[in-house]
């Protein structure tokens, strides 16, 4: 699963992204993402300037080799950059999450010629990749999935009814999870797809800017060359790898949610007066600023290990990552509880960006395995361990 730093030059090869620079994107983040972030998630959608300015920078698909149209990125160094747009936006780290899992997809597991189709249009953000596996009756148990695809001559029929797909109003690319005879499969299918119907979903508690969708495919024709691997393939590998990729990304956008908490209310406390003086000279108010201070540097430290062990390409990544994810996301959301607390009534209206925060964290304890999922398979691996 190694992804190697590499220098592609000031240019690169052709088609390579640019280098992607930590203070540029923080930068690009509190100039471009923070003072739209409420704005974005009262009008439930992402601009498409934004996704364009990701493309310049060269943010869709960074890990990517310059050869497939990134830069080169390691993912310790990824997993820094999701943290910063987290800062500023889980709606657009949401984008950043599925369309990393679809790209990274394409490149450990694809065709050479699904490679030279796909990989260059996702790089460059021109195609948008929604990963496609949740249903309206399976969720944690992603093995009960009822779509289906079955062979028709060299090509493949799906029919199924997918929910909850993150950016899936505006993807270009579905990777979508079907029951095939000897098992679940994935496949590559373009969202223009006869018989692909997106209803958008509004309405939702947190990142209302991920535009998500729920997708029906009635008898989807396409060609033996959507299908990832070998037929009954993908639960194991597709499936996990692309998910152990989310839970990361995941992971490191709620260190982002952390940190920005920790901001606003440094920032608020210092100003704001009660009758028994200014809120940063409460005990009881301090206590929870060190709780977002230990919680966010907690997180980062475990998200880097992960990060760490995945450019080793070492398997104990997986569990690294599920410890990261779950201390990250549980991290988020206490930090975003109190940050709304120290706010007030403040932090209970869109005046603050802690209202946000605190709908938007709640979403990393559920997606890409719930905080019960993550407590059974962390308390599973010390079992484990411990009977060896
Ligand atoms: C904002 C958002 C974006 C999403 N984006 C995507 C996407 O892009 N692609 C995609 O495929 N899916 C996506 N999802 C779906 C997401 O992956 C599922 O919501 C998640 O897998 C949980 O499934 P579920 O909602 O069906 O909950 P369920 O599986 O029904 O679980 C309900 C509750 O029961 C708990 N539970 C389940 N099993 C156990 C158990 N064995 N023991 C104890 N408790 C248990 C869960 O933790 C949860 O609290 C998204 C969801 C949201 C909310």
């Amino acid at each position: 699963m190694t992804v190697h730093a590499t220098d592609p030059g000031p240019a690169g090869p052709p088609g390579a992204a640019p280098p992607v620079d930590l203070p540029q994107v923080r930068a690009f983040v509190d100039a471009e993402i923070v003072p739209y972030a409420d704005g974005w998630d009262q009008a439930e959608r992402l601009p498409p300037e934004l996704l364009h300015r990701i493309a310049e920078l060269g943010l869709w698909s960074p890990f990517l080799p310059p050869a497939d149209g990134g830069s080169g990125l390691t993912w310790s160094e990824l997993g820094r950059v999701h943290e910063e747009v987290g800062r500023g936006c889980s709606s657009v780290r949401s984008f950043l999450t599925v369309h990393t899992m679809v790209s990274w997809t394409v490149h450990r597991w694809g065709s050479d010629a699904q490679r030279a189709r796909w990989l260059p249009r996702l790089a460059a953000g021109e195609l948008i990749g929604a990963f496609c596996l949740t249903e309206p009756d399976s969720g944690s148990d992603a093995a009960a999935a009822g779509t289906t695809a079955r062979q028709d001559g060299s090509d493949w029929i799906i029919d199924g009814h997918k929910k909850w797909m993150t950016a899936g109003q505006v993807a270009g690319l579905l990777l979508v999870f079907a029951r095939t005879e000897t098992g679940m499969s994935a496949f590559l299918v373009p969202a223009d797809s006869p018989g692909v119907q997106v209803t958008p979903i509004t309405g939702a508690m947190g990142t209302r800017a991920s535009m998500l969708a729920e997708i029906v495919l009635r008898g989807v024709r396409v060609d033996a060359d959507a299908l990832i691997g070998p037929p009954g393939w993908a639960a194991g590998t597709v499936m996990t790898g692309a998910l152990d990729l989310g839970r990361y990304s995941v992971a490191c956008g709620s260190v982002g949610v952390v940190q920005a908490c920790l901001d606003a209310c440094v920032a608020y406390t210092s100003k704001r007066r009660v009758a028994a003086g200014r809120l940063s000279e409460l005990q009881l108010i301090r206590r929870k600023i060190s709780d977002m201070v230990v919680g966010s540097r907690s997180a980062r430290l475990l998200c880097a290990e992960a990060g760490r062990l995945k450019d080793a390409d070492d398997p104990a990544t997986i569990m690294a990552t599920w410890v990261a994810k779950y201390h990250a996301s549980t991290a988020a959301t206490a930090a975003a509880g109190d940050a709304v607390q120290i706010h007030g009534a403040n932090g209970f209206v869109s005046d603050y960006p802690v209202a946000r925060l605190y709908r938007d964290a709640k979403v990393a304890e559920i997606i890409e395995g719930s905080t019960e999922l993550q407590q059974i398979t962390i308390a599973d691996a010390a079992y484990r361990e411990v009977t060896r």
